[in-house]
């Protein structure tokens, strides 16, 4: 992409015996060498936006290690989908970097640049179940995995951040071990409601499922803010304030109408990455 910068430079210098800065302007062009377009990689904007948000998840401390994974179904079925690439940490993952796989394909792990078996167990499980899940991101966040690891995971309502998952999360209470496949169609036959759109994943972690990798990074991020919330209105000892499930459920309905706020928060986040020179989008 041709990039345009203006600069404006102060020039010390003398007229006669007098000094003087004049100013110029200067026009730079220079190719920004982090939107190297990949023609020959199908799905180009999607591997973008998912490249950008493991980058993010990573710098706001909600991944762990090389463990964690984003994918996106990109066919119309929802069963061929990318995904992170095994072991590699967030904050280096790029746009090229992402694996793309077919749900349906018996052989995936045992093929070259196969994924962690854990992310092929949930996510593969996810991708043949639940076609309303085209987007599917899992996360051990702090304050959610502590939410998780409370006898009752459920979050109340006691601020804006946590009634917008007012009857609209479950909490899955039977973890039966890692995430390979059997655990993972376990999980899997839990969201057949595409209503729900995050699971509390009892002992383990979060689960966050959209319709686009904006729609489920703003719904990972935003839970994990409520729990954050609410973990520390616990940690002050002090009765919480609940709103009531009336008021509750008219903040959550009127926070999935208002418009537009997942795709500007990933705009945003690009812009960020864009303006640090990040090499994500490449
Ligand atoms: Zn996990």
């Amino acid at each position: 992409m041709l990039c345009l910068k203006i600069y404006r430079l102060s020039i010390p210098g003398r007229v006669g015996s007098i000094p003087v800065r004049p100013h110029c302007w200067l026009i730079a062009m220079s190719v920004r060498s982090q939107f190297v377009e990949r023609p020959e990689l199908a799905h180009w904007e999607a591997r973008v936006d998912l490249a950008a948000v493991l980058r993010w998840t990573a710098r706001l401390g909600m991944h762990e290690a090389v463990a964690n994974h984003f994918s996106l179904a990109v066919n119309p079925e929802g069963t061929r989908f990318l995904i992170n690439p095994n072991q590699m940490h967030f904050a280096r993952i790029r746009a090229s970097d992402l694996l793309e796989l077919d749900a349906h394909d018996k052989e995936t792990l045992s093929r070259p640049g196969a994924p962690d078996a854990t992310a092929w167990g949930l996510h593969g499980s996810l991708h043949r179940r639940c076609r309303h899940a085209r987007c599917v991101m899992h996360l051990h966040p702090p304050f959610a995995t502590v939410l998780a690891s409370l006898e009752d995971s459920i979050l109340p309502p006691i601020d804006l951040n946590t009634a917008t998952f007012f009857n609209r999360m479950i909490v899955d209470t039977a973890l039966a071990g890692l995430a390979f496949e059997a655990e993972g169609e376990r999980c899997a036959a839990m969201l057949t409601d595409p209503r729900i759109r995050i699971m509390v994943m009892g002992n383990h972690g979060v689960l966050a499922i959209g319709d686009s990798v904006a729609d489920t990074f703003n719904r990972l991020y935003y839970f994990e803010r409520a729990a954050q919330t609410y973990i520390r209105a616990l940690q002050t000892g002090k009765p919480l304030r609940r709103m009531s499930a009336e008021i509750a459920e008219k903040v959550a309905r009127d926070l999935e109408r208002y418009p537009g706020q997942a795709e500007s928060h990933i705009a945003e986040i690009k812009s960020l990455l864009d303006e640090e020179g990040s090499n994500y989008a490449s």
